[in-house]
């Protein structure tokens, strides 16, 4: 029996790393601030070293991506999607502690985990 078009979504979603304290920043910290970058991280699929759209290829980030415009930002802060498939990503990153308190920000785009994205953005954006 062929797989279901859920099925190839299912598998699709299984094969896409999600980001993780782990895999994003060096060093060390509390387990409470880990926690919170966890979970932060883990909305947003693993970028890989070329700094590509995990859908459909087209560099992200880095020198070419500024030359051939891989990423547009949206009108909202922080906000975009790549220039070819529209697939939601953020540049934009700022984390704070339980209590509100800010940690830090960083500028990296980081493109949305399929578990998260039910429409890519529209075409006319
Ligand atoms: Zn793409």
């Amino acid at each position: 029996m062929p797989p279901s078009a859920q099925d190839v979504r299912e598998h699709e979603q299984n094969q896409v790393q999600r980001a993780s304290f782990e895999t994003m920043l060096k060093g060390e910290c509390d387990a409470d601030t880990q926690t919170i970058f966890d979970e932060y991280f883990s909305h947003f699929v693993v970028p890989n070293d070329e700094g590509k759209c995990f859908k459909c290829g087209t560099v992200q980030a880095g020198l070419m991506a500024a030359l051939i415009g891989g990423f547009v930002y949206d009108l909202q802060h922080g906000e975009g999607h790549c220039s070819k498939c529209h697939w939601p990503a953020r540049a934009n990153h700022y984390f704070k502690d339980r209590n509100g308190k800010e940690l830090g920000s960083m500028q990296m785009i980081l493109q949305y985990h399929p578990d998260f994205v039910t429409k890519t953005a529209r075409t006319s954006d």
